[in-house]
């Protein structure tokens, strides 16, 4: 199986933390403390793979309440070939052949658009950058010490870890190609929850740790379909700006269609 390259989206902008931020580099000792992933000049950046897995969750949490749109969440033994070893091996079969299109019937819509263990993401997130200037400052909270042997919180152990302070930013760039109305319609429920503040990244969440704001500054398009938008793509590098509230109107009127259909 192939698939043309139709369409590709560039959607730029920043995230805003309303609150500090920690997300474990996996480095930690009790002298130390548990410290946050840092870019090889020592300054903190989010994983796009992490941005990716909240974008995804984030979806898969409003996809109950869209009609004719599924998502297995990756819960084992569901009707989608990540977790449904049946499926999975159709799948397998499908994609060594030559035919052109997407294994829709055989993955369910979050699966479709974010990637599974077969198939490729539709969408790639760089990973985010601090926007500079970085004042260097990182912050310590008091956590509870676990306790290695039993996995429990230690009586009394006290352990630090260290977070990025609330208000840092971070440069955000998301690529997606061949986008059809529906990961439009699913992408844009996920953009607008984090632009109006109600997810959060990282751990200590539970603590109200991780809490963002996404600033979405340009949505660009390039149509490979379209002849004028890839000739001036090729002799400018340009892409077609685009206006995010048209991205996002053009998912809802499919699902108003589809909502039709279906009635
Ligand atoms: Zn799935």
């Amino acid at each position: 199986m192939f698939e043309r390259l139709r369409n590709r989206y560039v959607i730029k902008g920043k995230v805003v933390m309303d609150a500090a931020l920690h997300i474990g580099s996996g480095e930690e000792s009790f002298e130390r403390g548990a410290l946050v992933v840092k870019d090889a000049y020592g300054k903190p950046y989010i994983p796009g793979s992490s941005f990716k897995g909240i974008i995804r969750s984030t979806v898969e949490r409003i996809i109950p309440y869209l009609d004719g749109f599924k998502t297995c969440a990756l819960i084992k033994g569901a009707d989608c070939a990540t977790v449904n070893e049946v499926k999975m091996d159709q799948l397998k079969e499908r994609l060594k052949g030559d035919e052109e299109g997407e294994p829709i019937d055989l993955l369910c819509d979050t699966c479709k658009l974010f990637g599974s263990t077969a198939v490729a993401s539709k969408v790639k997130i760089s990973d985010l950058y601090v926007t500079e200037p970085w004042i260097g400052l990182f912050e310590k909270r008091d956590g509870v010490g676990i306790d290695r042997d039993t996995e429990t919180s230690a009586e009394g152990a006290k352990f630090e870890y260290e977070v990025v302070p609330s208000q840092t930013e971070f440069n955000f760039e998301m690529v997606c190609e061949n986008l059809d109305e529906g990961d439009k319609l699913l992408l844009s429920i996920g953009l607008r929850e984090m632009q109006s503040g109600y997810v959060s990244i990282g751990g200590n969440r539970s603590r109200g740790l991780g809490a963002f704001q996404l600033i979405i500054d340009e949505v660009a398009l390039l149509n490979f379909e379209d002849r004028k938008s890839f000739m001036d793509y090729l002799a400018s590098q340009k892409l077609e700006k685009i206006e995010l509230v048209d991205f996002i109107e053009e998912g809802i009127k499919y699902l108003q269609q589809r909502g039709g259909q279906n009635a």
